[in-house]
């Protein structure tokens, strides 16, 4: 990876463009530095000038690249003071979260024009309450197709003043089959007004409508090799069949994510997996569109506020929320789409930030997905091996000691001094009474099959090792080059344990399938062993063979600093 892929939105502006060269006012200017943003990006460089000039622009950038501003700066700037209490300007977006989000975005761009109205039109909500706010002459309308619709049929939202369309998320509406409504809309407005469209993907389609309803537009496209966001760590996990859901907790409990959102593809799904993930112990929300506009709200609300820290989404739910501080994005179901998947994990890694995104897979055909996957984004996806239970265990062990030492840095343990001092009284040891409350900690959270065999691991092992056969076409195992550089790894087995050679022979090549002749220069001691392994074969040895038991021993694999010189 190259240096210049480390994209953030200031970043992504060659020319230094700061929004004082943008000709904007003083009042927009105290707004926008209220908010945050220190320099324009790309997007909003280019087209706040366009949109300002009065000229139809195409835009044509991916999520997170800040296309709300672009039209939402300069549509304010544009409000005719002579026509205050007519609609100037209507926004018609997706779904109702954007159209809320992006109503929230026009609030704050306005917010020392005195008097802008701005109303927010959905389904879902109550007609009534929006008729009534659509007579107190907003200058700016926002809504979904659908009712935005409704409102010009039941003549509540006249548009006979209306300057400026804008149609964000283009490509979104025209998937969900707003492509009727969007015409309709665009007939009736008056032909002497600007078109803006905002897209993340362009398709033949949209080039239509673009053809039949915009006057010779300006283009601003924000050209970028890859698709996705390259500050997005992407693992893939190739899993066990009928295992999917024990290796999503495990990867809940490895990672311990602040705030994560798990995409399924179905409604139904949703509502499953919350279901089982409840009756395991965790606390996840969910968000779909068979909800009810209020509880999907307060869903949203509580999210963003950090109540909830889990979300279970289905892709129409979630379209281009803009959710700060996401930091795992889980595909639970690898999405139907190529495209959902680059707005899944566009959730994170917003405004610059880095994320990371597990995506769990199960059988030959998801493999091969992910394959076309990684062709269409031009990235790889890291193959991951699955965290073992002594991994699972060993992070939420670091996570508790470190939460008591915290504690105990905090101070104010007087009165839980004195219960330890009536234990002590009793003659339990210090180490016993801590020992004994851990327990009590450890009682709480999901159980693992302590000290149970790792099944999950065996067969992800044997699933590996048939990739690994069919990638190197060949039948008999890894290939390896037999010179290439070795490294040495120490084992937490040895003489006591009664180990032999053969042990480590037999367990490397059953784990990964590498030949036994690679196998070389072990060294048994009393009570660990060394062991020389071909150097690419390091990692996944002790990925795999970690937590695995040898002569009734759990394993403990690690590398021995030095490479071996040839
Ligand atoms: P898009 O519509 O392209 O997906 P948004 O308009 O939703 O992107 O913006 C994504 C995020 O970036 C929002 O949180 C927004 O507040 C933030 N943002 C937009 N422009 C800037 C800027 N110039 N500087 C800093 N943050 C910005
Ligand atoms: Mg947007």
């Amino acid at each position: 990876m190259s240096e210049d892929k480390n994209v953030n939105l200031a970043s992504e502006n060659t020319e230094e463009t700061v929004f004082a060269d943008l000709n904007i006012s003083s009042e927009i200017m105290r707004a926008v530095d209220d908010m945050g943003f220190k320099t324009p990006s790309h997007i909003q460089a280019k087209g706040i000038p366009a949109v300002l000039s009065g000229r139809d622009v195409i835009g044509h950038s991916q999520t997170g690249t800040g296309k709300t501003a672009a039209f939402g700066i300069p549509a304010i700037e544009k409000i005719d003071p002579e026509l205050k209490g007519k609609t100037q300007v209507l926004i018609m977006c997706p779904t109702r979260e954007l159209a809320q989000q992006v109503a929230a975005q026009m609030r704050n761009f306005s917010k020392y024009k005195q008097g802008t109205g701005i109303v927010c039109v959905y389904g879902g909500q109550s007609i009534e309450l929006q008729i009534n706010a659509l007579k107190r002459s907003p200058e700016v309308v926002i809504g979904t197709p659908g009712r935005i619709m409704d409102h010009l049929r039941r003549r509540t939202l006249k548009l006979a003043n209306l300057q400026m369309i804008i149609l964000d998320e283009a490509d979104e509406m025209l998937n969900m089959g707003f492509r009727d409504d969007i015409e309709t809309v665009l007939k009736e407005v008056p032909s002497e007004r600007q078109t803006l469209l905002f897209s993340a993907t362009m398709s033949p389609e949209i080039m239509a409508i673009t053809k039949n309803y915009q006057k010779d537009p300006v283009i601003i496209k924000v050209v970028r090799k890859e698709l996705v966001l390259p500050n997005i760590k992407q693992f893939l996990y190739d899993i066990p069949r009928g295992t999917k859901m024990e290796v999503l907790c495990r990867l809940i409990d490895y990672y311990n994510p602040k705030r994560s959102m798990i995409f399924c593809n179905t409604k139904k799904m949703v509502e499953e997996l919350s279901e089982k993930l409840r009756n395991r112990g965790y606390f996840a929300e969910t968000l779909h569109g068979d909800m009810k506009q209020f509880a999907r709200n307060a869903v949203m609300e509580s999210f963003k506020k950090g109540r909830i820290d889990m979300l279970i989404a289905t892709d129409v739910a979630a379209r281009g929320l803009d959710i700060d501080h996401v930091e795992y994005v889980i595909n639970y179901d690898l999405p139907q789409d190529m495209e959902f998947y680059v707005h899944r994990i566009g959730r994170t890694g917003r405004a610059g930030r880095s994320g990371t995104s597990l995506t769990l897979i199960t059988g030959n055909k998801e493999f091969a997905q992910v394959r076309d996957l990684e062709r269409f984004t031009k990235q790889k996806l890291e193959l991951a091996p699955i965290p073992t239970l002594a991994e699972v265990e060993g992070a939420r062990a670091a996570r508790i000691a470190l939460d008591i030492e915290q504690t105990i840095e905090n101070g104010l343990l007087e009165k839980h001094k004195g219960i330890v001092a009536s234990l002590m009284e009793k003659e339990i040891n210090p180490e016993d009474i801590a020992a004994g409350v851990l327990k009590m900690l450890f009682a709480s959270d999901v159980e693992y099959i302590a000290g149970g065999e790792d099944s999950i691991k065996k067969e992800e092992v044997r699933i590996w090792r048939s990739r690994q056969k069919h990638k190197s076409g060949d039948k008999g195992g890894v290939f390896v080059n037999p010179r290439g550089p070795r490294v040495r790894l120490m084992f937490n087995v040895g003489k006591k344990d009664r180990v032999a050679a053969g042990n480590f022979v037999g367990a490397i090549a059953g784990e990964t399938g590498l030949p036994g002749k690679n196998i070389r220069s072990i060294e048994i001691f009393e009570s660990y062993s060394f062991v020389e392994v071909p150097k690419d074969m390091a990692d996944i040895i002790i990925s795999k063979l970690t937590g695995l038991k040898m002569k009734g021993k759990r394993l403990k694999v690690e590398k021995v600093k030095m490479d071996i010189k040839k």
